[in-house]
């Protein structure tokens, strides 16, 4: 039997999928028939809840002995846009010097096709079974809400008595080549609004008023005023950034009742949610002077994590560096990911294509970079089920 572990080939029947969250558009579909014919058992779980829209998932395992590695990702894309603005069919997989264009080629379905290419040419080279496990834990939601995605597929298959022992999530890491940066965690981000009341009054008589804009500005200072750390071993300093100031007030000579500012703080590994919001309240109160003051912050499900480079970073990172001849820079910078909910069941890391056209448009790579990475991704393999 010959199987189709072609990473371009992969690619572009990926891309030729419409599946713009929640369509699952027939990637996963596909995806199923590829791994079934390499002879993993392939789950297709759909989850829902109330105001969302139902999500099709897919785990695939071959193997049932440890180690147990599995490689996470997600099929659904963001749309495309104005698809005239595109020199190539967003979801037609178009190669042009090449060059492969299509909405999702870097965020993810490239990767994706690379991982599957390279567990099914790993698998052919060793008797068609891992020395371990592999798994695929792929979702449909990731792009838009994400709560019917990784984090539900993950509950599912710990309930199953799934373990893993890593993983490798094959989001876009690199800048500018491949091979630049590893991503080994990610910052926590955080949201609040702070909110200042005063009294509303004549701006002739401000001594019976009470004007809250006075006390939101000293609090605004406090929080700019000092950096909340100087960074740590593997993260930059951690940042808070005002997104918004609202008074709403369209009249020139009234003082207004409340005044309000919403911020964003991604922190690093010095802090936690709640040690954070404690010291931004304490650094609020000295501040405040008088002024009524309260902060409202919004839940938040990404916290900070961290992989300590360790045998599993070095293995990926010796495997980057064997193929492209660089040494990847061991990253935590950028946005949150699914990673931060892989976090609580297993380390990860995360290596995928150059993300510099992720969700623009004419989003493309190199098919030189499909080749590469499912080396990288093959190399990862020979090394993790070497023993
Ligand atoms: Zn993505």
């Amino acid at each position: 039997m010959t199987l189709p572990a072609d990473p371009v080939a992969i690619a572009r029947d990926l891309l030729r999928c419409r599946s713009v969250t929640p369509a699952e558009g027939g990637a996963l579909a596909y995806l199923d028939g590829v791994l079934k014919a390499a002879g993993f058992t392939v789950h297709r779980p759909k989850f829902v809840e109330p105001g969302t829209a139902e999500i099709e998932n897919l785990y695939a395992r071959i193997g049932t002995e440890r180690p147990h590695l599995v490689f996470a990702g997600h099929t659904d894309v963001v749309p495309p846009g104005d698809e005239a603005a595109w020199s190539h069919d967003p979801f037609a997989g178009e190669i042009a010097d090449g060059v492969l264009f299509g909405r999702g080629a870097v965020d993810m379905k490239g990767s994706v096709a690379c991982f599957v290419a390279a567990a099914l040419d790993h698998l052919e080279h060793n008797g068609g079974k891992p020395k371990g496990s592999l798994s695929l834990l792929i979702t449909g939601d990731e792009e838009d809400i994400a709560v019917n995605g990784t984090v539900k597929l993950l509950v599912w298959a710990a309930a199953r008595g799934e373990t893993f022992d890593h993983c490798i999530l094959g989001e876009p890491t690199n800048a500018q080549v491949l091979g630049d940066a590893i991503k080994i965690g990610r910052r926590g981000s955080l949201n609040g609004t702070l909110l200042v009341a005063g009294r509303q009054g004549h701006v002739a008589y401000p001594e019976r008023a009470e004007n809250p804009i006075r006390g939101l500005v000293r609090v605004m200072g406090a929080l700019l005023a000092e950096p909340l750390d100087a960074g740590s071993a593997h993260f930059d300093p951690s940042n808070l950034e005002f997104t918004s100031v609202d008074v709403g007030n369209r009249t020139v000579n009234l003082i207004p009742a409340e005044a309000r500012a919403r911020f964003n703080i991604r922190f690093n590994n010095h802090h936690t949610h709640s040690g954070l919001k404690a010291l931004i309240e304490q650094w609020a109160a000295a501040a405040a002077a008088g002024a009524r003051w309260r902060i409202d912050w919004e839940p938040s499900n990404a916290d900070v994590f961290l992989t300590q480079p360790g045998p599993f970073v070095n293995l990926v990172a010796d495997a980057v560096t064997d193929v492209t001849g660089r040494t990847p820079h061991l990253s935590t910078s950028g946005g949150t990911s699914d990673a931060r909910f892989i976090k609580d069941h297993c380390p990860v890391i995360e290596f995928g294509l150059v993300g510099a056209t992720m969700h623009q448009v004419d989003e493309r790579t190199a098919v030189a970079d499909l080749v590469t990475l499912t080396a990288i991704y093959r190399q990862i393999l020979d090394r993790y089920f070497a023993a």
